[in-house]
């Protein structure tokens, strides 16, 4: 479990540096059983996503309850989004909360992902062409039923857009989690820089798409993961965080 929490902690890190969230906002949890799950904390020395640590990672029941929470440390107030998410889908393994600036346009543009880059990142064409849910309600999912009313909307996808909030996105692991969230981010944000550009390019051609490798692997997941935490200790190492 030291080693989920140390993950946990990181994918935080890394969600900040690469600008899916800022600040405080935003939580990564992991399954750990059927009942529980790993979830970022807000703790008493919190200094914000970026520099997240495992010592502010918890355990909690899948019907939120805290289970080893310190005395100082609270659980995010939507935790229900998490919980909710791994009651209803069990092969859910790992959920990312976060509040990317383009899920924010995206969202409030009433926009919709269209299929129109290919090799440039074919797991963001993959997430477009299996479409982006949008759950259309702005609230803090601070109760179970919001949760609830969440996973409904997101139904058997792994990615959703919280109209005026933000992203839920689920994996089979942290790390897989995380580089979907990332790739949902790249996608929302063409998508609302091509509405601002007045274009509308053409989709990729099925000849096209018929050429292009499914990357959606663990393996090619583990790849990218490992490049964007080095990018995390390298700034740390150098003290660009401290
Ligand atoms: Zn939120």
């Amino acid at each position: 479990m030291t080693a989920l929490r140390e993950t946990v902690a990181t994918a935080c890190r890394v969600l900040a540096r690469e600008g899916l969230v800022s600040g405080i906002l935003g939580h990564v949890s992991a399954r750990t059983d059927d009942d529980e799950l790993l979830i970022r904390c807000r703790g008493p020395q919190e200094r914000g996503l970026r520099r997240s640590d495992p010592d502010e990672v918890w355990r909690v029941s899948t019907d939120a309850r805290p289970v080893d929470l310190p005395d100082g440390f609270a659980l995010p107030k939507e935790v229900h989004i998490h919980t909710a998410l791994m009651r209803r889908r069990p092969e859910v393994g790992a959920v990312v909360h976060a509040h990317p600036p383009a899920a924010l346009l995206y969202g409030l543009a009433g926009e919709r992902v269209r299929p129109v880059i290919g090799a440039y990142n074919i797991p963001a064409l993959r997430l477009a062409l299996g479409g982006v849910p949008v759950y259309p309600r702005s609230v803090l999912i601070s109760r179970p039923e919001l949760g609830e009313e969440l996973a409904e909307a997101m139904g058997s996808r792994d990615v959703c857009v919280m109209r005026g909030h933000g992203i839920a996105v689920t994996g089979e692991t942290v790390e897989q989690a995380v580089v979907r969230a990332i790739n949902l981010d790249v996608l929302l944000d063409l998508t609302v820089k091509l509405v601002a550009l007045g274009v509308t390019p053409d989709a990729v051609p099925p000849t096209d798409l018929a050429e292009l490798p499914d990357l959606g692997s663990a393996f090619n997941d583990q790849l990218v993961w490992r490049s964007l935490v080095a990018e995390v200790e390298a700034e740390d190492r150098v003290g660009l965080v401290s």
